[in-house]
């Protein structure tokens, strides 16, 4: 029996405090049955540990936000680092760059991705990778530093989402392949093999349609995946096999 998925959600964020019992029942009502919580702050990441339904399996992942490295002193890292060693971190992520908020510490982002891909060699954990107008110098470290991973949210060309894959790493599809002008999303997953593709909602951002203008939910991944299956012609019962299959390669079982 295969279930949807949702590789990439923030259900721990405050967004969510207020109905997140509700949130977990929309999931399982929805055959939303793993989920893959990011947290980017170490008091999220604890929280998040101890979010629980019994039809859903949650696997975790925490990582030095891009935005955030001007923050970071050597002490904080070396919190970060303890904890990604330890057995309960399936993932380190996101980190990655981010040049559309701030261009001027590029060098300083550069830092703090390459030390955490190195980790994240060093640990064998897979990375989970945000990169936003700056898809370029994130290649270049990914294939210096290379090791299993995704690339969340992926929002550039088809043409790089190949040489990603050629590298050996995912792309995850977000809502935004739902929107209206989602011609750059379409292309994308029409030039990912299957094997190689991941859906997630990266709730409470990027709300697909038919629900865009309200807070993003896990249990909307599944608009997202059905957009896929009716794009790509295939059956949504050979495409949850599949997602499931790379869900478990990539962060384990
Ligand atoms: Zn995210």
């Amino acid at each position: 029996m295969s279930y949807w998925l949702d590789s990439h959600c923030h259900i721990n964020d405050e967004a969510f405090r207020e109905d997140l019992d509700d949130v977990l029942k929309r999931m399982a009502e929805n055959d939303v049955r793993k989920a893959m919580i990011i947290s980017s702050y170490l008091e999220d990441y604890d929280f998040g540990l101890k979010i629980f339904h019994p039809e859903i399996a949650f696997k975790y992942s925490l990582g030095i936000y891009p935005g955030d490295v001007d923050e970071v002193d050597e002490e904080l890292f070396h919190s970060y680092e303890k904890l990604y060693a330890e057995e309960r971190c399936d993932a380190i992520g996101e980190i990655g760059l981010d040049y559309h908020w701030n261009k001027e510490n590029k060098e300083r982002q550069k830092e703090i991705f390459a030390r955490q891909l190195i980790l994240a060699q060093k640990l064998h954990k897979p990375v989970i990778v945000h990169s936003r107008d700056a898809i370029q110098d994130t290649y270049d470290l990914m294939k210096e530093y290379r090791s299993e991973g995704v690339m969340h949210c992926y929002s550039d060309s088809a043409e790089m989402a190949r040489e990603f894959v050629k590298l050996g790493y995912y792309i995850s599809i977000s809502g935004t392949v739902t929107w209206k002008n989602a011609r750059e999303p379409l292309e994308v997953i029409r030039n990912v093999p299957l094997d190689r593709l991941l859906i997630e909602t990266d709730c409470p951002y990027l709300t697909p349609v038919p629900k865009r203008g309200t807070r993003n939910e896990p249990s909307y991944v599944v608009y997202t995946g059905k957009k896929i299956c009716e794009e790509l012609g295939i059956d949504e019962e050979d495409f949850k096999i599949q997602l499931n299959e790379n869900y478990h390669k990539l962060f384990g079982l």
